[in-house]
């Protein structure tokens, strides 16, 4: 639980609208899932960041940096610390030549649109990517052959020892679906694209076309945190899935799509917990390994305790 004198300090550092206590996380999550943060805190402005940040280091209490929650299962006990949500309130983009700018809270969708309307092509591939630039980065977030090592010049980060660092595409060691700073204590500020010059028509008709493949591939219409499992090598894991006989397959409102099942989903938000997606992932895991000797490996980012 965190203190009130803590609350007061922070207050200090941002406006009060910005932090909630006892936050549900189901809220900030496309799982629709997960219990109470103790206290989360909306990020507006870098400098903000900072000093929460080098204050929360220095108490040492812990926390843990979000974009849209669109990769995350949080515990249905929640977080006991303080979330830091990079969102909405720090979402500029910013086009100079065939640079794209973004802070972290843009997302992916904002980002692509912005490129296709300034004619430069490269973020297509992340029109449909509901997450954060920022969370795009750190998990080299990539669909339909594209990926951010692709098209990441400069990533801006907050370093641990509270600088402002900028770390460039060779630096960031991105591989597939993970970088450098996964799960280290780096916070993505700002992202520089290189992109290249093209016709916003053209553009825009690849974007609509790859909406209209997740569409029809997709169970878009439930909550879930897209694939749940990595690319296992030589395999898809929707394939491994679906032969080992799960499809369909549920625990309490947890579900192995029937549609694509590769993607676990939340068939009764509001009654499905935390608790029954992690017990399906296991389930998952444990019959797949069975049956064909392949170990699933989730891409899905686990916060809390299970
Ligand atoms: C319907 C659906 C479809 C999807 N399709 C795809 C797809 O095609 N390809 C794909 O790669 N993913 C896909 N995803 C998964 C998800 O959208 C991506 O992993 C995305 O990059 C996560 O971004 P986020 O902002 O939601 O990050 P979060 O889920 O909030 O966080 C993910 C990780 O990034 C870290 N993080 C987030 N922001 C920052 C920051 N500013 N600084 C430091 N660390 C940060 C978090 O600590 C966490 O470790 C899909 C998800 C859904 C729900």
């Amino acid at each position: 639980m965190i203190s009130e004198t803590a609350v007061r300090t922070i207050k200090g550092y941002t406006k009060e609208e910005n932090i909630h206590l006892q936050e549900p996380m189901s809220q900030h999550t496309t799982f629709r899932v997960g219990g109470p943060a103790d206290c989360l805190i909306e990020i507006c402005d870098k400098e903000e960041l900072k000093k929460i940040c080098k204050f929360l280091g220095m108490t040492g209490i812990p926390f843990f940096v979000m974009g849209n929650g669109s990769n995350l299962l949080v515990s249905d006990q929640g977080y006991r610390g303080v979330i830091l949500k990079i969102q909405t309130g720090m979402n500029e983009i910013r086009v100079e030549g065939t640079r794209l700018i973004a802070q972290a809270g843009a997302t992916m969708a904002q980002a692509a649109r912005a490129a296709m309307e300034h004619g430069l092509t490269g973020l297509e591939f992340a029109s449909g990517i509901p997450g954060t630039v920022g969370g795009g980065v750190v998990m080299n977030a990539g669909a339909y052959d594209g990926d951010m090592s692709q098209v990441v010049k400069n990533v801006e980060v907050l370093s641990p020892e509270g600088e402002f660092w900028n770390l460039d595409n060779e630096t960031m060691e991105f591989g597939y679906r993970t970088s450098s700073i996964k799960g280290q204590a780096y916070v993505v500020t700002e992202v520089e694209f290189a992109l290249a010059e093209g016709n916003p028509a053209q553009i825009k008709a690849v974007m609509d076309g790859l909406a209209a493949k997740r569409r029809e591939k997709q169970p878009l219409e439930f909550p879930s945190a897209g694939s749940t499992f990595k690319r296992p090598e030589g395999h898809f894991a929707g394939k491994l899935i679906m032969d080992a006989g799960l499809r369909g397959f549920s625990v309490g409102g947890a579900q192995v799509s029937e549609k694509h099942c590769g993607f676990l989903i939340n068939t009764q938000p509001g009654t499905t917990t935390a608790g029954d997606i992690m017990t399906l992932i296991r389930h998952v895991q444990n019959i797949v390994k069975d049956t064909f000797d392949v170990t699933l490996e989730p891409e899905v980012i686990f916060l809390g305790d299970f």
